[in-house]
């Protein structure tokens, strides 16, 4: 590892949690419609100003013990986290698209920088969908934002990226239209429809299809698991965007592997 890899390595893991103290603020404000940037930090329950060193990520809160330091109230556990897992995300980015850790010739830094922020992205689209069964518009621009700027890499073919937009969004689009005829209510939030266009923009139209099959099992698995230990859950409405979320970030990393996979099983017959 030469001088370059260690400084782009610590910038990743520094930024990686940074950017994923920032994912708080935005799982919190923007589903309640706040302003990011103001006001400052503050406890929700005694409304005071958080001090810049317990705002530090992951350490204030294990310094703090996950507590406020004024009015003691408990701070979530989903803070720490989603800072480490943004981190943790952004470490993969560096491995699977610079060839810093596994020896490759494979350096797209666009591809690099664009799976960050798309990865912090659909952290806050889990979130915020989790928790308030809603996916903010402004993730959704970011995200195609991102989908466009991807154009300018060699992840997949622009062409492929345009069909995946709308064939993802088409189908779901589909989707939601006949399953509303049927049951007169909606089955599968717009926001799920219009998650699925822009992640087809990102990831193109072999990799919207993978989302699409692991999404579903997902969701398939969890919801037997759920069912099966809680029977009046059974019609509750479920946040999709929870299976989306990581089937897209697997086929970011490891889809193209999992297409030859597949293909590979055909080449016998
Ligand atoms: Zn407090």
């Amino acid at each position: 590892m030469n001088l370059l890899q260690i400084y782009l390595l610590v910038l990743t893991v520094i930024l990686g949690l940074c950017v994923g103290s920032f994912l708080n603020v935005v799982i919190y404000r923007l589903p309640n419609d706040m302003k990011l940037w103001f006001p400052p930090s503050h406890c929700p329950t005694c409304n005071h100003k958080i001090k810049w060193y317990d705002n530090i990520p992951v350490i204030s809160y294990i310094v703090l013990r996950g507590k406020c330091r004024v009015c003691g109230e408990k701070i979530s556990a989903r803070y720490p986290l989603v800072e480490l897992l943004n981190m943790v995300l952004w470490l993969i980015c560096l491995t699977v698209f610079t060839d810093i850790f596994i020896k490759s010739n494979t350096n797209d830094y666009v591809m690099f920088v664009v799976s960050c922020l798309a990865c912090s992205c659909l952290i806050c689209v889990l979130f915020c969908d989790l928790e308030n069964m809603i996916i903010p518009d402004e993730l959704q621009i970011t995200l195609l934002c991102l989908g466009l700027a991807s154009t300018f890499s060699d992840f997949v073919s622009t062409q492929s990226q345009v069909i995946g937009f709308f064939a993802g969004g088409g189908f779901f689009l589909l989707v939601y239209v006949i399953s509303y005829a049927i049951k007169k209510k909606e089955c599968l939030g717009f926001g799920d429809v219009k998650l699925f266009a822009v992640l087809g923009l990102l990831l193109g139209l072999g990799n919207i299809i993978l989302v699409t099959l692991l999404a579903s099992v997902f969701g398939a698995i969890i919801l037997l698991i759920l069912n099966k230990s809680k029977k009046e859950g059974a019609n509750k409405e479920y946040p999709f965007a929870v299976f989306i979320v990581p089937a897209a970030i697997i086929t970011l990393f490891v889809g193209q592997y999992i297409i030859a996979w597949y293909q590979s099983l055909f080449a016998f017959v």
